[in-house]
């Protein structure tokens, strides 16, 4: 099965057109081989790259490197959630610990981009959790609590300080929080591939279709050919389970989202004239809506099962209308016709919110599932993951193990009634959130 995507992602567009891809056209023998190429696979090349300077390393991606969910993203680093599950996180340890994991996720990032020098519109401007209902206050007092237990900055807002910092009325009270960064996803993306070491081969548009682990090798089998590796890591994310990893522990979720064109003046002094600013929902299927800093706004509001691998052009239309609806509700005032593209991506899921990151056999390992926080988590994951594969130790190891493992998931039908359902009652409770 190929991944088709559509060519919709503003993200992507931004950015110039790729040259010199590389297609697997013949066998290939490798000390290393990754599959999937976005943030976590990107990061395990890079630190496998310097590790191991004189090995031969290769990574391949099924579509054109980093254009997967890794460029496809709302651009948010955050260092809290409050929905990132399905199963609430309560217990303060554990919300810690994953807090612990986000923090050295964006640790992860900035040393990256100091590193390499990487612009990619970084701002530490914080996030908002915000709703339009007035009963979800109870939700956000709860939460103040618990990152005032855990010493996160954060404030209360209402209706008339939102106005004025969001350019929207929509919302009647949020949560504040000084952490949480907001970036362009595609540059950064961009800037990973550009940064991969001398040592690191990269093919593009070329789908791992099966594999087997043969004592001390891996057959990988591609359209045109097969790699023989002595060790693999696995960094497909949503399509994990596609290629029948772990596949009792995670499923995949499309997400869509569109983006404006920038707004014109005159729009942009209709609504005040705000800040570069990001809100999360508090209703977990309610929208994610950001203002960039070039005036765009972008909007991502829905979340579903879907066939991964394609998204036909009319079921992408429908949920862009529905996007346009979601701004419309927040700037009655902007015209109609203000989106400029729409796309789809894919991410991983897991029941309790855990990630994966695991030696599933002695030379096989995977990283992945980082339910909706992957550009941190992802680039922490993926330079660990190689560090663990080369049998290295390091404290971000320690952590990221500490956290509990993904549980086990139902087997189908049962799998996806519940999803089905989950998300239905979810949608249902964030009607007016979308
Ligand atoms: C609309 C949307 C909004 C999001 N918002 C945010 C956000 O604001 N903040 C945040 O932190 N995260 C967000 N995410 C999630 C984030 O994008 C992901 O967690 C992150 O991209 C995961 O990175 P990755 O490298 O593990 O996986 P991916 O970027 O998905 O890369 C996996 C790669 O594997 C390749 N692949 C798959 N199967 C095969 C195969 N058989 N053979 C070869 N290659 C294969 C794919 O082509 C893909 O390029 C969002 C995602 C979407 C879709």
């Amino acid at each position: 099965m190929e991944v088709l995507n559509d060519n919709g992602c503003s993200w992507i567009k931004d950015l110039n057109p790729r040259t010199n891809i590389k297609i697997l056209e013949s066998n290939k023998n490798c000390d290393w081989l990754i599959i999937g190429a976005g943030y976590t696979g990107l990061s395990a090349a890079r630190k496998l790259g310097q590790i191991y300077p004189n090995q031969k390393i290769l990574l391949v991606d099924a579509q054109l490197a980093g254009e997967g969910a890794s460029s496809r993203n709302s651009g948010y680093l955050v260092d809290t959630t409050l929905n990132d599950g399905f199963t609430s996180n309560k217990i303060l340890e554990n919300y810690k610990k994953k807090t612990d994991i986000y923090k050295l996720g964006i640790e992860a990032v900035k040393k990256f981009i100091k590193e390499y020098q990487v612009d990619c519109d970084l701002n530490e401007c914080g996030k908002y959790f915000a709703s339009s209902k007035d009963e979800d206050k109870k939700i956000l007092k709860y939460f103040s609590d618990t990152l005032s237990k855990l010493g996160f900055e954060h404030n209360l807002l209402t209706n008339s300080e939102l106005t004025k910092r969001l350019g929207t009325s929509f919302y009647n009270i949020a949560i504040y929080t000084n952490g949480g960064i907001l970036l362009h996803p595609g540059k950064l993306v961009r800037a990973m591939i550009d940064a991969l070491p001398n040592n690191v081969q990269l093919f593009e548009n070329s789908t791992l279709l099966k594999w087997k682990a043969n004592n001390d090798k891996i057959a990988c089998h591609f359209k045109n050919g097969i790699i023989n590796s002595k060790k693999i890591i696995f960094a497909t994310n949503g399509f994990v389970k596609s290629l029948g990893i772990k596949s009792k522990y995670n499923f995949p979720i499309t997400l869509t989202a569109s983006m404006t064109r920038p707004l014109t003046v005159k729009e942009f002094k209709s609504i005040g004239e705000p800040k570069e600013w990001g809100v999360l929902p508090v209703r977990p299927m309610g929208a994610t809506i950001r203002m960039t800093k070039d005036r765009r706004i972008l909007i991502r509001n829905t979340a579903e099962v879907h066939n991964v691998f394609k998204m036909s052009q009319s079921d992408l239309n429908k949920r862009s209308m529905k996007q346009r609806i979601g701004i419309k509700k927040r700037f009655p005032q902007l015209p109609d016709d203000i989106i400029q593209s729409s796309w789809s991506g894919i991410v991983s899921r897991t029941r309790n919110s855990s990630q994966i990151f695991e030696k599933m056999d002695s030379n096989v390992f995977v990283a992945g599932c980082y339910n909706g926080s992957g550009i941190g988590v992802g680039t922490l994951f993926g330079e660990q993951i190689a560090i663990k594969a080369s049998n290295g130790h390091s404290n971000e190891i320690e952590r990221i193990e500490s956290i509990s493992k993904p549980t086990w998931l139902p087997p189908q039908p049962f799998l996806n009634i519940g999803i089905h359902t989950r998300l239905f009652y979810e949608r249902i409770r964030a009607a007016s959130e979308i």
